[in-house]
């Protein structure tokens, strides 16, 4: 599995086919990248379009992201947590469960969350997935999305992390920004890894400009729901603020890769 050492360069020079954007080792040596290439693990270009894995700044200000929902099981008590200590997070929302499930994605809107695309089906930009058919499943999720809340999302994460050149195309001419996560906030949830693993890899890393991996539908039973429930207190005792994707972009320090807008 390619890991997170590659750089720029050498993303440019696999174009022709899909990067896998997930870091699964979380080794110290990509830790260690960080600060050694923080431009690439902030905001980095790749095929002249912009790919976001957090942001520079000085201030304590966290993302927090959710995947695959909504839920009308795992949702609704993320943000009963989120309320509860005054967070703000961002969806990527799947159209087809944005479709079974609208009032949740209400409740999202209401209590003042960011909605993002993450496609209708969670199809995957591989080789085998013609670009036609990956663009429509894109556009069938921001017409649904758009349906229930009036809201077109200006954010999209690739399914499992995976894109291409054409993928970053086709998002820039839709005037919609690529994100994904910041290296060492990828707590691995979906796989149930147990409560403490994921309250561990969140609060150890803890750093102003994260932007933090996680999922409001996991097959069998949720650890996120009580990981969160420690770690939210937590990061607010140590003073940092929770805020959409689209608030921490904002918040980025003049000079790096100047492109919060
Ligand atoms: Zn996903």
């Amino acid at each position: 599995m390619r890991t997170w050492s590659l750089s720029v360069s050498l993303a440019v020079a696999l174009s022709a086919t899909c990067l896998l954007g997930m870091d699964r080792s979380a080794s110290s040596a990509s830790t260690a990248l960080r600060s050694a290439d923080s431009a690439f693990w902030g905001t980095s270009s790749v095929y002249g379009n912009e790919i976001i894995r957090g942001v520079q700044t000085d201030e304590k200000l966290m993302a927090f992201t959710f995947d695959d929902g909504p839920t009308p099981d795992e949702t609704p008590p993320i943000l009963d947590l989120l309320k509860q200590y005054d967070a703000k997070a961002t969806f990527f929302l799947l159209g087809q469960r944005v479709e079974r499930f609208p009032d949740v994605v209400r409740r999202e809107v209401a209590e003042g969350h960011e909605l993002a695309n993450h496609t209708f089906s969670h199809i995957l930009c591989t080789p085998g997935t013609s670009a036609e058919k990956l663009r429509s499943d894109i556009s069938k999720a921001q017409e649904t999305i758009a349906g229930v809340t009036g809201q077109k999302p200006r954010l999209f994460r690739p399914a499992e992390g995976f894109f291409n050149e054409q993928l970053l195309q086709f998002l820039h001419a839709q005037e919609m920004r690529m994100i994904l996560w910041s290296k060492d906030q990828d707590p691995w949830d979906w796989n149930r890894p147990g409560v403490e693993r994921i309250v561990r890899t969140i609060l150890n890393n803890a750093s102003g400009g994260d932007i933090v991996l996680l999922h409001d539908h996991v097959h069998g039973k949720s650890d996120t729901i009580r990981a969160l429930a420690i770690v939210l207190p937590e990061l607010k005792q140590r003073g940092y603020r929770l805020v959409t994707v689209s608030e921490l972009l904002r918040h980025q320090k003049q000079g790096d890769a100047a492109s919060a807008r």
